[in-house]
């Protein structure tokens, strides 16, 4: 396999998560595919969904292709003297801390070190953060906490070794579904390890493991507590390591006694006394653990005393610096480690060094400047509210969009719309925060772009760039580069290639460290640039160059010698007493609201959004609620509500499911304004932070579910995109979804109009032959035809139509129809006025298979095997994303 970037193969790694994939890019002409690379020791040739799906998501129709000054499109000279001068004019007039950067665990290591080195060296303040504060800051006050450095201290092979898998606040099945499929494998061999998981909302993750604690939200804590407790007086302590190896076990047991016995835990965390006492047996008996932990655990406002918590059980009991166990932070993004390492996060300084005098001290000597940041920046909430109080006047946000992933988007979005200057560089060029920057900057984007990134295990990896750039686009570095070059920096920005760059993030990460410090790349200090371009993935700390004769460092290798990074380097268990979530429930507010990740979307779905295939599984934005709670407040499924808190509302299509607990709802994180009307999961959440970490909570915010009347819903498929304007204002709700064929746009209306019909037909394209079929009691279906096929179709019932959306859809990939399949959509319209039939929801992206034909597979074909279901339907066989689903469905058929 070529490793030649001029090459049609080029290896890289996937965009998207903190699993950090590694991919074969192949280019055939303007067409991209990507598989996964077997010689990636993350995945071994698998890749889930997303991954094989990047390909469809290069369209440069969405790009930014040119920078715009005031929406003006500027040549790069004219931008980028515009943002040195206006930085420049405000730090002068008010000072560094006058200015900030918000960037994003989407960016490579090098945009991120140069990003770093512009702020807190050359500026001189701290006010740099990163959208990887949402994500994993809670993981990181717990490391630093715990063992003195932000070590992740095992890797996945560690999670197939492991005897117990406990799994904390995650749904691995689908944000980190190829780390679940190693998972998997290793159970499937018959020698992997009993999975456990925690979560107090049902998932896939949960429906594959051996037991699932539907845990009370913000319970973890007492949890692992009386794990402690327990552990402790079954005599599971390590009593050696811990003498030899850690301070603070007393207080932190009396801490933990604090919470009692199992069966006063499992009344505080809402479990059975029976399933608390099977976890803590199942923990003592294991030889090796794994304690796998991620959003639910990290967003939320004690989410550093969670970490703590599930780090505390690992230190007594020796569960870490070995083979098969370790407390393992998962990290969402595909950089947030690398960011880590370069001091993105505004609590840290760079190398991971903090704001300590003598790292402030070798820092500014390593970096040449006369003065750099002494202290911590505005953390992201922070950053956010001091921009609406007027103190930072200047933003540079990179690759991200905060209007739609903070927290409290209504108030960020009023500070975004204040502030006198913002700059946004990113590679699409309409996204919600876009609509507030007076310049935006055109970045190289996925396939064009180079340098290296660090996953979840702490493995670098090289993302290498196989595509020409496409506009006027630069890569993220030199762009800053460039700024900091008209700001008056040249002699400190003198970079030719990311090779420089990383060959100084090595260089630091070493200097004066002998030891001191975990993060440790001096072995790649003097990479050549052919070195570097064909650098092979590696787990740091790389102390010394790498040598073929050396066994490879495993993760679990950093504290295999009960040395940690604390000044008497012993590990630190601390007494953890807060739990709980900031705010109850009650009777305004009788729903606590917990948010996520969906399988296929990624993010605020700038880019996966434009992968048809992608789009299926979930294409419009839901609330997920118990059927209880359906009876409880008047609502059906398909119904359109109006979800409020005390900060916000959103107005979302309601799907009631049976496994979700009564007071709880669960809202999918990735819709924005671009598309849906109300959607913004981020205006719920008022974002009260965990005081050590700054994260702030979006697990738990109390809301209230009403139901939207509805007079009529519609869809509209057309096969050209067209400008959502008219359609969509005159609507109470919208959302649009791209598919391979058509664009689908989903509606409801809250009033009625005289003539129904007439706005149906006003909505297809002007001048085709139309067809109608109408009932009075099930609706109204025209489509648009021309030579036979199918250019537009509108759908209208009083009933949800929304789940007709697949069988529709199909329709425009014949060309031309038959006489039978005309008859079949015009057939079409729902059949009741309360219950929409349909072809359900899609479960295989890659094949397309939808939820009914999967169930009369397993019941009417006796398909009861994920194999048997594959080889009939193909679901499953690609790239395994669905395959937890599969299972759920057979097996809810037993
Ligand atoms: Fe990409 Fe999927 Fe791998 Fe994550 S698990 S890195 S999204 S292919």
């Amino acid at each position: 396999m070529s490793d030649d970037p001029n090459g049609r193969v080029v290896r890289t790694t996937c965009a998207y998560c903190g699993v950090g994939c590694g991919v074969l890019a192949e280019r055939f002409g303007d067409v991209v595919s990507t598989t996964g690379d077997p010689d990636h020791p993350a995945n071994h040739g698998r890749l889930c969904a997303k991954g094989i799906q990047l390909g469809s998501t290069l369209r440069q129709d969405s790009r930014l292709l040119h920078p715009l000054v005031d929406g003006v499109e500027a040549s790069w000279d004219k931008a980028l003297a515009r943002v040195a001068h206006s930085f420049r004019k405000t730090i002068a007039e008010h000072g560094p801390d006058s200015v900030a950067f918000y960037v994003s665990g989407q960016l490579l290591t090098e945009d991120y070190y140069v990003a770093n080195k512009l702020m807190k060296g050359a500026i001189g303040s701290g006010n740099i953060d990163t959208n990887s504060r949402l994500c994993m800051a809670t993981a990181v006050a717990g490391y630093k906490r715990a063992f003195g450095s932000d070590t992740v201290p095992c890797g996945y092979a560690d999670v197939e070794q492991a005897d117990l898998v406990v799994l904390v606040g995650s749904n691995l099945a689908w944000c980190h579904p190829v780390l679940h499929q190693r998972l998997d494998a290793s159970r499937a061999s018959g020698r992997g390890p009993v999975v456990v998981c925690l979560d107090p909302r049902p998932t896939a993750t949960s429906a594959d493991a051996d037991l699932h604690l539907s845990l009370k939200p913000g319970t973890d804590a007492v949890l692992f507590n009386g794990l402690l407790n327990w552990l402790n007086e079954h005599d599971a302590v390590h009593r050696d390591y811990v003498s030899k190896h850690t301070t603070g076990f007393a207080q932190t047991l009396a801490a933990a006694q604090q919470m009692g016995d199992p069966a006063a835990v499992a009344q505080v965390c809402g479990l059975r006394v029976a399933d608390v006492e099977a976890l803590y047996q199942l923990f003592s008996k294991s030889d090796r653990v794994v304690t796998l932990y991620s959003q639910g655990v990290n967003q939320s406002s004690v989410g550093t005393d969670k970490v703590n918590a599930i780090i505390n059980v690992h230190l007594a009991t020796a569960q870490l610096g070995r083979p098969g166990c370790g407390p393992f932070s998962i990290t969402g993004q595909p950089n947030a480690m690398g960011g880590r390492e370069v001091g993105g996060l505004a609590s840290q300084l760079a190398a991971h060094m903090g704001f300590e005098a003598e790292s402030v001290d070798r820092v500014r000597r390593f970096w040449g400047f006369d003065r750099i940041a002494e202290k911590p920046g505005y953390t992201a909430v922070e950053l956010f509210d001091r921009v609406a109080k007027g103190d930072v006047k200047a933003l540079w946000i990179m690759g991200t969009n905060p209007a739609v992933s903070m927290p409290n988007s209504g108030h960020v979005r009023e500070a975004l719309r204040q502030c006198p200057l913002v700059v946004l560089s990113d590679c699409v060029a309409s996204t919600d925060t876009a609509a507030f920057a007076h310049i935006q900057l055109p970045a190289a984007g996925w396939g064009e772009k180079d340098g290296t990134v660090t996953n979840s295990e702490r493995m670098i990896s090289r993302q290498r760039r196989f595509l020409p750039t496409a506009g006027a686009c630069r890569p993220d570095w030199w762009i800053i580069t460039e700024v900091a070059r008209a700001m008056g920096y040249a002699e400190h920005f003198d970079y030719t290639c990311t090779a420089d760059i990383f060959r100084e993030h090595a260089a630091l990460s070493t200097f004066e460290n002998n030891g001191s410090r975990d993060f440790d790349l001096g072995g790649l200090a003097n990479l050549s640039n052919d070195a570097y371009e064909s650098l092979e993935p590696l787990y740091w700390p790389v102390p010394d160059a790498p040598r073929d004769s050396a066994p490879a460092a495993k993760p679990h290798d950093m504290f295999a010698a009960g040395r940690f990074f604390t000044p008497d380097r012993r590990a630190r268990l601390v007494p953890v007493t807060r739990s709980g979530i900031y705010r109850d429930a009650d009777e305004s507010f009788p729903v606590l609201l917990n948010s996520g990740r969906l399988r296929d979307q990624w993010h605020t779905m700038t880019r996966t959004a434009e992968a048809p295939k992608l789009n299926q599984h979930t294409p419009e934005p839901m609330v997920y609620l118990s059927p209880l709670d359906g009876r409880r407040h008047g609502l059906s499924d398909g119904d359109i509500a109006n979800v409020r808190s005390r900060c916000g509302q959103a107005r979302l299509r309601v799907c009631l499911s049976p496994g979700m607990s009564p007071g709880q709802a669960f809202v999918p994180m990735h819709w924005s304004d671009q598309f849906a009307s109300s959607a913004l999961s981020g205006s719920l959440f008022s974002g009260p932070v965990d005081p050590l970490s700054a994260q702030p909570e979006l697990k738990s915010e109390p809301v209230r579910v009403e139901r939207f009347e509805v007079v009529r819903h519609a869809l509209v498929l057309r096969r050209q995109a067209q400008p959502l304007a008219p359609l969509v204002t005159e609507a109470d709700y919208f959302a649009r979804s791209r598919f391979a064929d058509c664009e689908v746009i989903f509606l409801a209306f809250g009033a009625d109009r005289s003539c129904w019909e007439t706005w149906a037909g006003g909505h297809l394209p002007d001048g085709l032959q139309t067809l109608s079929a109408a009932q009075s009691n099930r609706g109204l279906l025209l489509a648009a035809l021309s030579e036979n096929v199918v250019e537009g179709v509108v759908l209208l019932s009083k009933a949800p139509v929304h789940r007709q959306v697949h069988r529709l859809a199909g329709y425009f990939a014949f060309e031309p129809l038959t006489v039978a399949q005309r008859q079949q959509l015009l057939g079409g319209l729902p059949s009741t006025e309360v219950s929409a039939d349909g072809e359900g929801e899609v479960i295989c992206a890659c094949f397309g298979t939808t939820s009914d034909a999967i169930d009369v597979g397993i019941e009417s074909a006796g398909l009861r095997s994920t194999e048997a279901l594959g080889d009939a339907l193909g679901a499953g066989s690609n790239c395994g994303s669905c395959l937890p689903e599969l299972r759920q469905r057979i097996s809810s058929k037993d």
